[in-house]
């Protein structure tokens, strides 16, 4: 009942009362324009993270229901790839408006369904827009080459074009924005598109379905299903879906691209990361200890750009009492109060695992500072809250240094000297993100050039590029030859062809075969 009272307008489109076993409102299937409960026998619980109240079903798609979106996708696809591109421009424009009006619907779905502050939710909603407003620049992005006269009467240029079906696996932490990086790229470019949002977190794709339909969006060009490694697997093998993009963690993300790469399918994989933050003596102190708390704490640290490594360099040291300060200060609560700084972390099982990666920590000989395991949350017994936690004296041979934790803690290591901190961020195997923060514009210039990480910020904390840039994680943090969205996500989603072509004013026919290459 909660989830009908926050989407009303939309309720119909994406949760149904169920006719299965019980009163809970069950996730549809989107099958050729069609919103559709699945026949399926197995049903996985929907859960609010910070009651832990079962608030809805997800289906995992029976294998006709899966067999059915890509035929529908692939039926879709010859009419969608040859519709205008102007056309295809024309849907994401309106798209990209719809999304707007109803941005703060889709933000409430995302606090209940992933537990986020709303703030933090709407922030999600709208760095995916702004995808969808990058792809609205396709008419210039899918721009071919051309070069004429390369001998004479002769041309040669290339056409950009789409693959044909292709799919999408998405994680819990961002709802809208994910799923955002994925199908309207692949869309526009004239693909048509499988999604599988996270079976946790799958509201908010449905949400968006729905408005993409609305905006004119042919039947079939977008299909859902549901279900875990069943529809993964599905996705993997299936010879008609020419091209995966996953995001997720790298236990998945390595299985489904060595699997899909087998199935000659282009795999592009985001993946886990360990996010350093290096902060010089000479840092704005008032300004970086915000940010590091900040981007270390919101969305209770589950965010693949969180900070969760700090290393502080020769007297920066001095700071950790202020930064422990700060930290205590966030307000924990569940995501839809008031003055919520962070909300719970999506399952017991995720609160389990982070407080034992803290363990670990003094079990293995670091400081826990600040610690928030036994946080009660007022109203909110049940829910899977870990307050803002700070290790201290950590090394790099420690499990919660080691690990990926994804939860709000903060593990801060010491050094001398700034090559003593590029040494151990080049030494982590993962190179998503990371920052330097300082006052000194060499220091910055030969942290950037040195440190082998895809995205660095120059005192700015959670460099998430924008979407006329690429998202550029490397080493163990990315799977693949081109990245999310930018020019390389067209790249992704398309393929060149290229046109060499005569045409002679005077009557040239050939009077013998021309059996030896062209000098
Ligand atoms: P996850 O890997 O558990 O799930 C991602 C998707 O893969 C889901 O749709 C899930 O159904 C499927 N899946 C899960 N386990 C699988 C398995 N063993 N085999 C096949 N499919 C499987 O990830 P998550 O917990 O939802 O998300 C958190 C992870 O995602 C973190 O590691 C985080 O760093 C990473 N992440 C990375 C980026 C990035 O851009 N680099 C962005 C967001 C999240």
């Amino acid at each position: 009942a909660r989830i009908l009272q926050i989407s009303s307008k939309l309720k119909s489109t994406w949760y149904s009362s169920s006719s299965f076993s019980s009163s809970l409102p069950t996730v549809k299937l989107f099958i050729d324009g069609k919103f559709v409960e699945s026949k399926s026998d197995k049903w996985i619980d929907i859960h609010n993270p910070a009651t832990n109240e079962v608030i809805g079903r997800v289906p995992q798609a029976t294998k006709a229901e899966m067999d059915a979106a890509v035929a529908s996708c692939k039926r879709a696809f010859p009419a969608w790839a040859d519709t205008s591109v102007l056309s295809r421009q024309q849907v994401l424009l309106r798209y990209q408006q719809l999304i707007k009006e109803n941005l703060k619907e889709i933000a409430k779905l995302i606090t209940l369904e992933q537990g986020k502050t709303l703030a933090d939710a709407e922030g999600d909603v709208f760095r995916g827009l702004q995808v969808v407003e990058h792809a609205c620049s396709v008419t210039s992005l899918m721009l071919g080459e051309t070069m004429p006269s390369i001998t004479k009467d002769m041309d040669l240029y290339s056409y950009r074009l789409p693959l044909g079906v292709c799919a999408g696996i998405a994680p819990f932490n961002f709802p809208a924005m994910i799923p955002l990086w994925m199908f309207p790229m692949a869309m526009v470019c004239g693909n048509t598109f499988l999604m599988k949002p996270s079976e946790r977190v799958p509201g908010a794709t449905m949400l968006l379905a729905k408005l993409l339909q609305d905006s004119g969006a042919p039947d079939g060009t977008l299909n859902i299903i549901h279900g875990q490694h069943e529809a993964v697997n599905f996705i993997c093998d299936h010879l008609d879906i020419k091209a995966i993009s996953f995001v997720g963690s790298n236990q998945a993300g390595e299985y489904i691209f060595e699997r899909g790469s087998r199935h000659g399918k282009r795999v592009q994989a985001n993946m886990g990361a360990k996010n350093h933050g290096v902060v010089m003596p000479d840092a704005n102190k008032e300004n970086t200890l915000n940010q590091l708390v900040g981007a270390a704490f919101g969305a209770a640290g589950q965010r693949c750009m969180a900070l969760s490594t700090a290393i502080l360099v020769g007297e920066a040291k001095k700071w950790l009492p202020e930064l422990v300060e700060r930290a205590k200060n966030l307000r924990v609560n569940a995501g839809d109060q008031p003055g919520a700084d962070l909300g719970p972390l999506i399952t017991p099982q995720a609160k389990e695992r982070v407080c034992n990666l803290i363990d670990s920590g003094a079990k293995e000989g670091a400081s826990i500072l600040l610690d928030g395991r036994k946080i009660k949350v007022k109203g909110y017994e049940n829910g899977n809250f870990v307050g803002p936690t700070i290790i201290s004296d950590v090394k790099p041979n420690m499990t919660c240094y080691k690990e990926e934790i994804f939860g709000p803690v903060l593990v801060v290591l010491e050094t001398e000297t700034l090559d003593e901190a590029i040494k151990i961020v080049n030494d982590n195997p993962y190179g998503n993100g990371t920052a330097i923060f300082t006052t000194n514009g060499a220091t910055a210039r030969k942290y950037s050039h040195l440190v082998d990480v895809g995205q660095v910020g120059v005192n700015v904390p959670i460099p998430v590029p924008l979407p006329m840039f690429s998202f550029t994680g490397s080493r163990s943090s990315f799977r693949g030859d081109t990245n999310f969205y930018g020019k390389q996500g067209i790249q992704f989603y398309t393929q060149l062809k290229t046109i060499t072509s005569q045409w002679k004013e005077e009557d040239a026919t050939l009077s013998s075969p021309a059996v030896v290459m062209p000098t």
